[in-house]
């Protein structure tokens, strides 16, 4: 049995990572602070033995002692990124430095949670890893960004530094149960203001676009990566590279609720990316991933809970 940490593990992707980790027979620790997460995100777990949580901010220095660490913890919303910049950096960068610094004592093997955002506003179409990104330093969406490229340094430092057994997964937009229905983010909003008849607000003309990965599909992909062979660190993009318009999501998920909701246009965020979608030739190739899950049939599952959740 493996004890694994993981860092974020109430929030949208943590909750359902530590589930699948404890399907999988393995005992998990639960670190985090509440910022944008939920108890009710983990309370079914504690059903099992094998699982516990304590309130930590990564900020801080933790001593435990575990055999892998996923390092999840950071807010992912824009909105909740925005909210305190200045803590978004404490935990991308503090943070990283600290859980590397844990995995560095333990000898444990690290997996750092990484985002499409650190290819900023790209002009490389899709994205590749080895393309270095078009970021600005100083705009509102920095903290993030260059918050999670410090990090990615870091992780590759301790690699080279200290033979740090580590993993490096690029994220892009995923979505699924466990979003907070306020998480400001395009498909939770989407969704509750479909089932709640309101305006579906499409920032700018909706030409922008994004593609989306379910739930599940990531969190395959990102054990995948944590039980690759050691030579493999990554930077690996892990997404679905079916790629839509905000104005096409709009519609479908108007469809796919029956509402009766009209699309209005807002203003459009400063420095949001105008397109974004992974190659995930090198998850193919190094951990045989991709996704499988249609994004219809992924909607289907979330709108069942956003439901729930009204
Ligand atoms: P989320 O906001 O739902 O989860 C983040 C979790 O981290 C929350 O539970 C929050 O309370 C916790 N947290 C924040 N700051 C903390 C701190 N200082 N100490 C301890 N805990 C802290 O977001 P998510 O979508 O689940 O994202 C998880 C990770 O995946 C993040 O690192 C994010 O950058 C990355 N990611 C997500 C996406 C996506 O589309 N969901 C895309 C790219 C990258
Ligand atoms: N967006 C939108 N309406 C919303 C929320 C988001 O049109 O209510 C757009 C946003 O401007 C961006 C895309 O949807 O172009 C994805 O936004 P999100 O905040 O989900 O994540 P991002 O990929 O920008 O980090």
């Amino acid at each position: 049995m493996k004890k694994i940490l993981v860092t974020g593990g109430a929030g949208f992707i943590g909750s359902h990572l530590c589930k699948k980790l404890l399907d999988e027979g393995n005992d998990v620790l639960c670190i985090d602070n509440y910022f944008t997460g939920t108890k009710e995100n983990i309370s079914g777990l504690f059903k099992n033995t094998y699982f516990e949580a304590i309130r930590h901010d990564i900020c801080f220095p933790l001593y435990v002692e575990v055999d892998e660490i996923y390092n999840l913890a950071c807010p992912a919303s824009p909105i909740h990124y925005q909210h305190d910049p200045v803590q978004t950096t404490k935990t991308t960068v503090h943070g990283a430095i600290n859980m590397l610094g844990l995995a560095k004592r333990i000898n444990a093997r690290i997996l750092q949670a990484s985002t499409s955002e650190v290819y900023g506003d790209p002009d490389v179409h899709p994205q590749v890893e080895s393309y270095w990104g078009n970021v600005n330093p100083i705009g509102p969406r920095s903290c993030y960004d260059e918050g999670k490229r410090c990090a990615e340094t870091l992780f590759f430092d301790y690699n080279r530094q200290h033979n740090l057994d580590i993993k490096v997964v690029r994220i892009f937009n995923t979505y699924g149960p466990n979003m907070h229905p306020n998480d400001g983010r395009v498909v939770s909003n989407f969704i509750m203001q479909a089932l709640t008849n309101k305006d579906i607000t499409v920032y700018g003309n909706g030409e922008q676009t994004r593609s989306f990965c379910y739930i599940d599909d990531l969190v395959n992909g990102m054990m995948k990566m944590m039980s690759s062979e050691k030579a493999i660190t990554g930077p690996i993009n892990l997404g679905n590279p079916v790629e839509f318009k905000i104005i096409e999501l709009a519609q479908m998920i108007i469809k796919l609720t029956n509402s009766k909701s009209k699309i209005i246009n807002k203003g459009l965020p400063i420095d949001d990316p105008v397109r974004r979608r992974p190659d995930i030739s090198k998850a193919k190739n190094d951990l045989d991933w991709e996704p499988n899950i249609d994004v219809i049939d992924g909607l289907k599952e979330t709108i069942v809970y956003f439901k729930k959740q009204l």
